[in-house]
């Protein structure tokens, strides 16, 4: 089974890097392999069921975000407490350490896409390359108790951005750099479904 980051957030922009050309950025020292990047376009978990983790964006409901988003984090603290919380279930498959990196910064970027859908008038969000943020960053290097008191505030933040949208304010639109059209609510559902998959990729 081919197992990647899934799932991911915006395609990469601009051309992969030539295999066999000098990297830009080369992986610090003791940087884990590369897991494959994903640079898949999930926007169509807002139309199907996933078939991974059985996420069905459709039913739900906006006014339920919140309290969906609070829910699928919770999982977070007993898996980064587990005691192999940093080993790699295969070489280039990314640790409970690493996936609950990636969800507390998933946390973050949706609060802050959230907040701009709420302030400004279609806004078009800041790219996100999520391969290259857990390696510049380190995720592989974190602490699994630092991160989950993070990812735990990130979570909550999140949640409590979407208890505080204004009932005439779920079909505000913004959109990403590839164009991607989302609306408060659509962002909601679709960031929802990153939390959702990744309890599905550690087991939770
Ligand atoms: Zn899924």
């Amino acid at each position: 089974m081919v197992v990647v980051n899934a799932p991911s957030d915006d395609p990469p922009a601009g051309d992969p890097p030539v295999e066999g050309a000098p990297a830009e950025n080369p992986p610090p020292v003791g940087a884990p392999a590369a897991p494959a990047p994903d640079d898949k376009d999930w926007t169509w978990v807002l139309e199907a069921a996933c078939p991974d983790c059985g996420y069905a964006a459709s039913a739900v409901r906006a006014d339920d975000l919140a309290g969906a988003i609070a829910q699928a984090t919770l999982p977070w603290s007993a898996v980064l407490a587990r005691p192999d919380a940093g080993v790699r279930p295969s070489p280039a498959v990314w640790s409970p350490l690493e996936y609950g990196c990636h969800v507390r910064d998933v946390c973050r970027l949706f609060d802050t896409r959230t907040r701009l859908i709420l302030d400004e008038d279609d806004p078009v969000f800041t790219n996100w390359d999520q391969d290259a943020t857990a390696v510049e960053d380190r995720y592989w290097a974190q602490d699994p108790t630092v991160v989950a008191a993070e990812l735990a505030t990130a979570s909550a933040t999140l949640a409590a951005t979407y208890a505080a949208v204004p009932p005439d304010a779920w079909e505000r639109p913004g959109r990403r750099s590839d164009g991607s059209a989302f609306t408060t609510a659509s962002l909601g559902r679709y960031l929802l479904h990153d939390l959702v998959h990744h309890l599905a990729d550690v087991d939770a």
